[in-house]
């Protein structure tokens, strides 16, 4: 029996997981996090029997006390509630599918406890890569990555040494804006924003797949959990979402992993990894298929790439307001109060007036995070 916590158990990310432990009777969920939706986590508790459950709001939490107080559930609420799931003896592995910059300081107790960690939330590496991967060293923890296309690349690394790896060729839909020119991305209204040709995601992520910063993130990240160069990262444009990603080793073998677009793969496989588990749903049929495509990514119309390359190069605190400033202006987005394509200027805005902190404790990432807000809330 293998016990988890999951942070975000209402999301996308969430809600899938919870798919794959209903079919594997050999993982038990011991504790549950949301934001707000007392609704749903009501739901999952009642299914679940987690000892531990935390939402965000404390306004949330007195709700769920109520709802679930005929059930043997502890209910906490905000941080110290998320950092009580990381220090449970319960959880063996921690999942954190909470969205942004919320999920470091559980991740870091979790990791100083012991704990493996699946780790959906790309923003916790993204902004703090440095403390989170020499710490897991020391501690000898696995980040298991749950990104479809970092879970990818640890596959088609399992069992090779990384002084063999010559590039990580991480692919990419393009999004439904593909092969747009700059005028034409002016247009873009959030309903066309918020439709994936290939993928069902939260909100704020499928946003960021159609300006290619959640790629940009992805960079950033791979750096992190693979210890690469940004050079030895590229990014290959595959509108089937095919191929996940790919390694390229230093004879010129590529090792590929390949599937239908479900993220309950990746999840899964991070949950019992080193194992790999039996799972019902689609196959890739080739015939079907026909053909597979690649092209570069177009980074001058779609600068959130390029943006994310040159927060790596500087390093430091950059990657942070690069993560931060989109973080705001998406939400501004989402609630029609910018356009498309002012979320990219914000960010270039941001990180043009942003002087780097070369190695940035937590409580700096946090402090970058709020100037970069509150830039952004003073040029919209
Ligand atoms: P969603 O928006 O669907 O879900 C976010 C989850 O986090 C919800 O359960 C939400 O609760 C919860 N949450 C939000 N804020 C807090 C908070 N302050 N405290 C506790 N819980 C909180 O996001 P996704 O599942 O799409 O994404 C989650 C993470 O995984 C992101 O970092 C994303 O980049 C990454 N990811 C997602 C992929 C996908 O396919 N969706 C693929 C790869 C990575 P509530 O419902 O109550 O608001």
């Amino acid at each position: 029996m293998k016990k988890i916590g999951i942070l975000g158990s209402t999301g996308s990310i969430g809600t899938q997981a919870l798919d794959v432990v209903r079919n594997n009777p050999e993982l038990k969920v011991t504790a549950l996090a949301a934001g707000t939706n007392v609704v749903e986590i009501e739901k999952q508790i009642r299914e679940f029997k987690p000892a531990l459950a935390v939402m965000w709001s404390e306004e949330a939490a007195r709700d769920l006390k109520q709802r679930v107080s005929d059930l043997e559930v502890r209910v906490l609420s905000g941080m110290d509630g998320l950092m009580e799931i990381a220090a449970f003896d319960e959880v063996e592995v921690l999942l954190t599918a909470v969205v942004g910059m919320i999920g470091i300081r559980p991740t870091i107790e979790a990791i100083q406890r012991g704990k493996a960690i699946a780790l959906a939330n790309k923003e916790t590496l993204v902004t703090a890569g440095h403390i989170i991967m020499p710490l897991a060293k020391s501690k000898n923890v696995p980040i298991l990555p749950v990104d479809s296309e970092h879970s990818a690349i640890f596959q088609s690394l399992n069992g090779e040494p990384k002084n063999r790896i010559e590039k990580i060729l991480l692919t990419a839909s393009g999004g439904p804006f593909r092969g747009y020119s700059k005028e034409q991305l002016q247009n873009v209204q959030l309903e066309d924003a918020l439709k994936h040709p290939n993928w069902a995601m939260g909100r704020k992520i499928t946003i960021d797949s159609s300006t290619l910063v959640n790629k940009g993130l992805e960079v950033i990240e791979a750096k992190w959990l693979f210890d690469v160069t940004p050079e030895q990262i590229q990014v290959v444009v595959h509108p089937q979402s095919i191929i996940h990603s790919m390694v390229q080793y230093v004879d010129g073998a590529v090792m590929a992993q390949l599937g239908v677009p479900d993220m309950k793969l990746p999840i899964q496989y991070a949950l019992f990894y080193p194992d790999r588990k039996p799972m019902d749903g689609g196959r890739v049929d080739f015939a079907k298929l026909g053909q597979m495509t690649f092209e570069e990514p177009d980074t001058q119309v779609f600068r959130g790439l390029k943006l994310a390359y040159d927060a790596l190069n500087i390093g430091g605190s950059m990657p942070t307001v690069y993560n931060a400033a989109n973080e705001k202006a998406v939400s501004l987005f989402l609630e029609r109060k910018i356009g498309y394509t002012q979320i990219t200027e914000l960010i270039e805005g941001a990180m043009n007036r942003h002087k780097v902190i070369s190695n940035p404790d937590v409580s700096q990432i946090l402090q970058v995070e709020q100037e970069a807000y509150e830039f952004i809330m003073t040029e919209v």
